[in-house]
């Protein structure tokens, strides 16, 4: 109702639309990460493999069975992207065919059946033209995406569920940086490990998050933000962060953990590495122990880390704890390859910088 601008978008599925929106309730000056909803959200049903007809509705709370497979054994998966507000006020979202790619991973690996392709894109672009009011036009701010499919057969016994149901639902978000890019401090924690091989730590899925949440807590407690997640069979070689991906800037090189089964492969670890490699740069994915970081830190060559994810784009990392030994990076401030890839990157989701390879979808 809001919405009085004309659109290319086509309208795909059938849409109830809200009765009054929410949207001047919100103070946009004042938006966090993820506790703000648009006011619409979209949904479709699988049942023994067939795919119902899906439709927009007003967002609200869904009806599930107690039973239902999601609730009890965590058969879902997830992405997460976003959509940002050019200059001139056109919309586009970032990377949307290399999220698709990821989910339908993600899907495989839980045995879920992959939601189409189509279906995918075209919900997310059509709810996303008829909330575009609900895009912010900050440069750091945005509407963040959150496709999921979760297990609803109301069935107790482990085996994969028969019905699923695909929703998106939106909500805009505030910058991590509302006061100035404030590097963050980590603690690897050697007790608890992420993912092992032939696991599920390379598919966004609920577990992967549940299982964070009391180390997490731990590092917090301790004064720390993140947990840096070590390898499971060694703990040795560094992996990720929470829901970021990482990079080191050692001997002048960039290099970041290689793809090893247990690393979610990030859209913008991928982003981070097509930009540094157009840039000329020495890009390495390869395994990366913490005695390598620490010995780098002692003799200077370890001059910037970082971390890379849709929610804060890049993350610069000031210090990292190990086992009583301390990291401490370009003395806890923003180093200048963090900060290129910062502004190049939010600079291509604005419209300020040209958009190299295709990677906004303008709707
Ligand atoms: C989502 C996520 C990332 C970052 O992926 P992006 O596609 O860049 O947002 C990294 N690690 C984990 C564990 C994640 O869940």
């Amino acid at each position: 109702m809001l919405d009085t601008k004309e659109t290319s978008v086509s309208s795909v599925f059938p849409v109830e639309h809200i009765e009054e929106s929410k949207r001047p309730e919100i103070d946009f000056a004042n938006l966090r990460f993820g506790d703000v909803f648009a006011d619409h959200m979209f949904e479709i049903r699988c049942r023994n493999g067939e795919w119902s007809a899906g439709q927009i509705m007003p967002y609200g709370p869904i009806e599930m069975m107690p039973s239902a497979n999601i609730l009890h054994y965590g058969q879902g998966s997830f992405e997460g992207m976003k959509a940002f507000r050019y200059k001139d006020g056109e919309v586009n979202i970032f990377r949307i065919d290399d999220h698709y790619q990821r989910f339908a991973n993600s899907c495989k690996r839980m045995n879920i059946p992959v939601v189409p392709k189509e279906v995918f894109r075209d919900s997310i672009v059509q709810l996303v033209d008829l909330d575009r009011s609900w895009v912010p036009d900050d440069h750091y701010k945005a509407l963040y995406l959150r496709p999921f499919v979760i297990a609803t057969e109301e069935f107790l016994g482990v085996k994969p569920s028969r019905s699923y149901r695909f929703y998106v639902i939106t909500g805009p978000v505030g910058s991590y940086y509302s006061e100035g890019i404030k590097p963050i401090r980590l603690t690897t924690m050697p007790d608890y490990v992420r993912a092992v091989k032939g696991g599920v730590g390379d598919a966004k899925v609920p577990g992967n998050y549940a299982a964070s949440l009391k180390p997490t807590q731990i590092a917090i407690d301790e004064g720390y933000s993140q947990v840096l997640w070590l390898d499971a069979m060694e703990r040795k070689y560094v992996e990720e962060v929470g829901a970021m991906n990482m990079f080191f800037m050692l001997n002048g090189k960039l290099i970041t953990s290689a793809l090893t089964g247990t690393i979610l492969p990030g859209v913008t670890r991928k982003t981070v590495i097509e930009l540094a490699k157009k840039w000329g740069m020495d890009v390495e994915e390869r395994l990366i122990s913490i005695d390598e970081l620490i010995e780098g830190s002692k003799n200077g060559t370890l001059t910037e880390a970082f971390g890379s994810g849709t929610a804060a784009v890049i993350s610069p990392v000031g210090y990292i704890h190990h086992k009583g030994q301390a990291i401490e990076l370009n003395q806890e401030k923003m180093g200048p390859v963090a900060e290129k890839l910062y502004n190049t990157i939010t600079g291509i989701h604005h419209g300020n910088v040209e958009d190299p390879a295709g990677w906004c979808t303008v709707i």
